[in-house]
């Protein structure tokens, strides 16, 4: 039974496809996706040709449909959780074009509820509620960092108060936070998120074209041998994956969708040669890769969160966003 966990545990990619639903107030629209069901199967149609001809399939780990809850969702995702505090390094990342709902996935809609709290808090909030139960054999120290990628700069976003010591694992230079509750996290990510704003003239455009990390560390140390050990988490959203018309853009978006585009075929590039267990990984080719490379490979768990839009006027970037996804799967 412990070989067999020890595989389980083994470094791995999970790719898992979501596809959100009409929002309340659109109109009904035409559907581009069919959500096959259980197997993670879906079909891309496309909504200019008839019949089985218009319908590519695609096969992930795991698909949702647009009725799927945060909590079905998230209980596929628990497994990951538990073992950090074992000591393991996992990446949980959403990537889809803007409006598919990256961070309705990893932080919920505005003004979540329990219900709809997304993985950053149900993770969080996990991993303090089974430290609880094992704290009489071990003491966790859970701290939390948050950052912002923005055209190939990482930028603190909880710089005012700076406390902790940084170890090995946590991001160069950004400020380290101990956590010891639910609250102290949700405390920290409205913060994180509001300064996200900051110099941005519109928010929405500016969380589009930037990736946020929050970084979890977690430290436990056996209180019967001293032995200690490192955990963490990396929860990412990612950048928009929409491509710009190069026609139609110059200057700052321009260079903004440059380097987006760069960082989101760097962490595909190292996905893809993590799947096809190829001897290099090409880590250095981005600011994203540079400061994931902890949580992916080796020993580490990978989740890629696909985010699919349904609409039918969304068909052409679903369809490369698909394709992103089935190459590194
Ligand atoms: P992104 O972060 O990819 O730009 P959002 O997470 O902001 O997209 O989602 C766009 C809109 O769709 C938001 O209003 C969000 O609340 C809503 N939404 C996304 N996914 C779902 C879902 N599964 N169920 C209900 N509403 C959703
Ligand atoms: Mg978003």
């Amino acid at each position: 039974r412990f070989y067999n966990e020890l595989q389980e545990l083994k470094g791995n990619i999970r790719v898992y496809c979501r596809v959100r639903p009409f929002l309340p107030g659109q109109p009904a629209k035409q559907m581009t996706i069919d959500v096959i069901g259980e197997n993670g199967e879906l079909a891309l149609i496309n909504p200019s040709k008839t019949g089985k001809d218009g319908h590519k399939m695609f096969k992930f780990n795991k698909v949702y449909g647009p009725t799927a809850t945060q909590e079905e969702v998230f209980s596929d995702v628990q497994p990951l959780i538990r073992s950090i505090l074992d000591g393991f390094n996992v990446c949980i990342c959403a990537y889809g074009q803007t409006g598919s709902g990256k961070t309705y996935t990893m932080t919920g809609p505005n003004n979540a509820t329990k219900e709809t709290w997304g993985v950053n808090y149900r993770a969080l909030h996990d991993l303090f509620e089974i430290s609880q139960t094992r704290k009489n054999m071990i003491a966790y120290e859970i701290s939390v960092q948050i950052v912002e990628i923005y055209n190939e700069q990482v930028r603190d976003l909880l710089s005012t108060r700076a406390t902790s010591q940084p170890n090995g694992l946590a991001v160069p230079d950004a400020s380290i936070h101990p956590v010891a509750s639910t609250s102290d996290v949700m405390e920290l990510m409205e913060t994180g998120f509001r300064n996200r704003a900051v110099g941005a003239t519109a928010m929405n455009e500016r969380s589009s074209r930037s990736h946020s990390v929050v970084s979890v560390h977690v430290r436990g140390t056996d209180l019967e041998t001293g032995a200690t050990s490192h955990g963490s988490l990396h929860l990412v959203d990612l950048a928009g994956s929409e491509r710009v018309d190069r026609s139609e853009v110059t200057g700052d978006r321009l260079r903004e969708a440059q380097h987006i585009n760069k960082s989101l075929s760097a962490l595909g590039d190292v996905i893809f040669a993590l799947a096809q267990k190829s001897p290099h990984v090409p880590y250095r080719n981005s600011k994203l890769t540079q400061l994931l490379q902890s949580s992916l490979g080796g020993q580490a768990k990978t989740l890629m969160f696909v985010q699919i839009n349904p609409d039918a006027s969304s068909y052409s970037e679903t369809s490369s966003t698909l394709k992103f996804a089935e190459r590194v799967s």
